[in-house]
């Protein structure tokens, strides 16, 4: 799924991060986990803190989340999205407390409830500095 667009604000990659935004290359949404108590870190931290450890490395989770809140945006702040669309806070399935900030798309505004069911696709972003691969979420099962 490659979209031209150059105009949508394209984060900076560092090591830190550039899992989570290049991980939509393979398809999977990716998120740095401490490997010793398994809990996942968004957005990424040098540190556990349940357990202050630093033994982290990224993990591809299922890609499922359900919607907690949303709005609808009906400006244009980001050209390159239609209007209105939906800005969403996703929860991860995988831990209830692993939210991320996100749009959800492929679905009428009528039928975008709490707490539906997700799941991640990725819109690609191309950047000299670094392509990047936006986390969107559509209506599991795919487009309504
Ligand atoms: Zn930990």
């Amino acid at each position: 799924m490659t979209e031209q667009s150059t105009t949508v604000v394209v984060p900076e990659l560092s090591d830190r991060n550039r899992h989570f935004w290049q991980g939509g290359e393979k398809g999977q949404l990716v998120f740095m986990r401490c490997q010793d108590c398994g809990y996942y870190l968004h957005p990424p931290i040098p540190i556990c803190p349940r357990d202050q450890s630093k033994n982290l490395a990224p993990e591809a989770v299922s890609g499922r989340a359900t919607l907690a809140t949303y709005t609808v945006n009906h400006h244009g702040w980001l050209p390159g999205f239609e209007l209105p669309y939906v800005v969403a806070l996703v929860e991860i399935v995988e831990q209830p407390a692993l939210r991320l900030t996100t749009n959800v798309i492929n679905c009428p505004l009528e039928e975008v409830r709490i707490g539906m069911a997700l799941q991640v696709v990725f819109r690609h972003i191309e950047d000299p500095h670094g392509d990047v691969w936006l986390p969107l979420f559509e209506p599991e099962g795919g487009q309504k």
